[in-house]
């Protein structure tokens, strides 16, 4: 494909087959097509991974700082307290133990696409070597607990507790924390590391409620009833027929489990991903050992520089991600914008033809720019990327129709782009079904069987594969209310668009931390970005205890500025999104995402460096303080 004549390319077709497709997805009912799981359905959220229901009593205490989350950003923003001799802090989780993310997603061959070596954080601190290039759920959730060992973080942790709402109290400068067993805590400040994707959803299909069957969603796997574990071997669906909803990134990585170990598996699909290699390998120890200091921030920078479509002398991590920036970069330096081409499918999906012009300049002379249609660069170069992946299904899948079925028809970065090296084949197993309802979705649950165009497909259970909430309300998601000064809640302070300093400070909420990606600075490696924003916050909250300050609140002209900045900056990716079909990257196809809820758009490093800065300058400016 790299050599692809682009001339050969008729656009105009590509566009129409891809609007095509993307009408067929398209629904009225935008998030609302997603069941809360609450009420009837609230036991789809139980934690399947404990063993036993904690019992204690209500904790009533007054402590520096309540963490709300044990992921990785809840762990990191404790051990960079830690590191600022901040000790008096809880750790507030509503799974059984740390992870996160990887507590709940412990599916079989749940794993990470994002290299070990710079998506663990605190790999130089702890000494930790992975055993491969990209882990799985069993290593991580291990990391997790070798983190919480190392800095003692289990005893200032209040596992199975889920916080019911905070409310900021302006007579003693204290959050009151408080949570489902009762505790009511007195926080001086409170961190809301509760993650993004940490709501799962499921569709609102008809009939939905009437299976009679067994039923969970992949994030709360159930391996009483499967057998097995992440790393599969599921021997308890010998006998059993299974159906499996949904073919994002995790029914990816779950499908060739359940293919290998189900009597017959029927996958629905509504819209097929990209599915590329995925090229695993094993750590040579002895490299890793050998790095020198600071290797580890030098690498997880130079992954996010160079996605961030900007030049580096040498690309460390060398994967899928970056091959395709290695490419334009080599190609521009030569100045043949043909080889070029071939790499811009990547910025094609993430940057504006202004952005990525400025990160061009120094490859290539105006004239050249000038004579460049970069817009339709970037979609050629997408196009051969696409039937790379097409192609890919038609080598891989020996029958014809199942194979078009899972060819992707759209622009890459439409959707979250997956790396497996079993997925495809697994649909050439004889108990596999691909039941492909040509974008419009399940039609029908009822006791036994899951319909489709008038077929009732059979099953004894059914795997919801159907992703977590994102455009949906920040409380909601978080499963708390913040109520902050005057009792302002969060989810009325940002209805009409998000308002923050820093994507972290909000004004009205004195001393709260919020983690996340918009209005931050927002990296592929996400442990990366939480890593940077706990540094943060544990610089903020020492500075202020050593000027003997307990309040601090983001100005109103620094809030305002800041989201003035984000607006100004913005990728203009409205056209690119309106084209997509439909998903969580673009709230379903509904563009109602505002410009002012997007990421920092110069990237997460010179987010980062932003941040530094302002550190470094010791001043606390934009903050009210007192
Ligand atoms: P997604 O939201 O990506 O996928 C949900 C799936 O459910 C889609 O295929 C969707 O179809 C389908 N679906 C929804 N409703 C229906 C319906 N009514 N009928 C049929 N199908 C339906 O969730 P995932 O859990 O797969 O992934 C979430 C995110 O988690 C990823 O985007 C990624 O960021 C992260 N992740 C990363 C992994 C990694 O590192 N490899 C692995 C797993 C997850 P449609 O596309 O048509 O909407």
């Amino acid at each position: 494909m790299q050599n692809a004549d682009p001339k050969s390319v008729d656009l105009k077709q590509v566009r129409a087959k891809y609007s095509a497709e993307r009408d067929k997805r398209v629904r009225a009912d935008g998030n609302e097509q997603y069941k809360e799981v609450v009420g009837d359905f609230a036991y789809f959220v139980d934690d399947p991974y404990i063993d036993a229901v904690v019992q204690r009593g209500p904790e009533k205490r007054d402590v520096d700082v309540v963490i709300i989350g044990g992921g990785f950003g809840g762990m990191l923003a404790a051990v960079r307290l830690l590191e600022q001799g901040i000790d008096d802090f809880v750790i507030i989780e509503k799974g059984g133990d740390f992870g996160g993310t990887w507590y709940w997603n412990r599916y079989p061959g749940a794993s990470c696409d994002i290299e070990s070596y710079i998506y663990f954080p605190l790999l130089e601190e702890t000494g930790f070597v992975p055993q491969q290039k990209y882990t799985n759920a069993a290593e991580t959730l291990s990391y997790c607990r070798t983190i919480a060992e190392k800095y003692g973080l289990a005893d200032k942790a209040l596992f199975q507790t889920e916080v019911s709402a905070t409310q900021w109290q302006e007579a003693n400068h204290r959050w009151l924390v408080e949570t489902a067993m009762g505790d009511a805590l007195a926080a001086r400040f409170v961190v809301h590391a509760n993650g993004p994707l940490n709501r799962p959803k499921l569709p609102a299909i008809d009939g939905i409620g009437d299976f009679k069957g067994h039923t969970f969603h992949t994030s709360r796997w159930d391996y009483d009833y499967t057998g097995g574990s992440s790393d599969g071997n599921l021997n308890g669906l010998a006998d059993k027929k299974i159906a499996v909803i949904g073919t994002g990134a995790t029914a990816i990585q779950c499908v060739p489990h359940l293919g290998a170990s189900a009597e017959q598996l029927y996958v629905f699909q509504r819209t097929p991903s990209s599915v590329e290699v995925r090229n695993n390998g094993n750590t040579d120890a002895d490299w890793l050992q050998s790095q020198n200091a600071g290797w580890h921030d030098e690498r997880r920078r130079n992954f996010e520089t160079l996605l961030a479509g900007k030049p580096v002398k040498q690309d460390l991590v060398a994967d899928g991600w970056t091959d395709a920036f290695k490419l334009l970069v080599g190609g521009l330096r030569d100045k043949a914008p043909s080889k070029g081409r071939v790499a811009l499918w990547v910025l094609g999906g993430l940057f504006t033809p202004a952005m990525y012009k400025s990160g061009l300049k120094e490859y290539l002379t105006d004239k050249a720019m000038r004579f460049m249609n970069l817009q339709e660069e970037m979609e050629i170069s997408d196009f051969f990327k696409m039937e790379g992946i097409r192609n890919r299904v038609d080598n891989v899948v020996e029958d014809m129709a199942t194979a078009e079925a899972l060819k992707p028809y759209y622009r890459l970065f439409c959707k979250r782009p997956c790396f497996h090296d079993d997925y495809l084949a697994t649909f050439n197993r004889p108990n596999v079904t691909l039941v492909d309802t040509d974008g419009r979705g399940v039609s029908r649950i009822t006791e036994n069987a899951v319909m489709f165009d008038g077929v009732a497909y059979e099953v004894d259970c059914i795997i919801f594969a159907t992703g977590f909430e994102v455009g949906t309300d920040y409380a909601r998601r978080a499963g708390y209310q913040v109520n902050g000064v005057d009792g302002l809640a969060i989810s009325d302070k940002w209805a009409n668009g998000m308002a923050s300093f820093h994507g972290m400070h909000v004004r009205g909420f004195p001393n709260a931390f919020f983690f996340g990606p918009n209005q931050s600075g927002f990296s592929a490696n996400f442990t990366y970005a939480l890593d940077e924003q706990s540094r943060h916050v544990a610089y903020i909250v020492s500075a202020l205890k050593a000027r003997g300050k307990n309040r601090s609140e983001a100005a109103a002209n620094a809030e305002a500025r800041w989201v003035a900045e984000i607006i100004d900056k913005a990728r203009e990716t409205e056209a690119f999104q309106a084209a997509c079909t439909p998903g969580y990257y673009n709230n379903e196809g509904h563009l109602t995402r505002r410009r002012q809820d997007q990421p920092y758009s110069e990237g997460p490093v010179a987010f980062f460096d932003l941040l530094d800065k302002w550190r470094s300058r010791d001043r606390l400016e934009g903050l009210d303080i007192s």
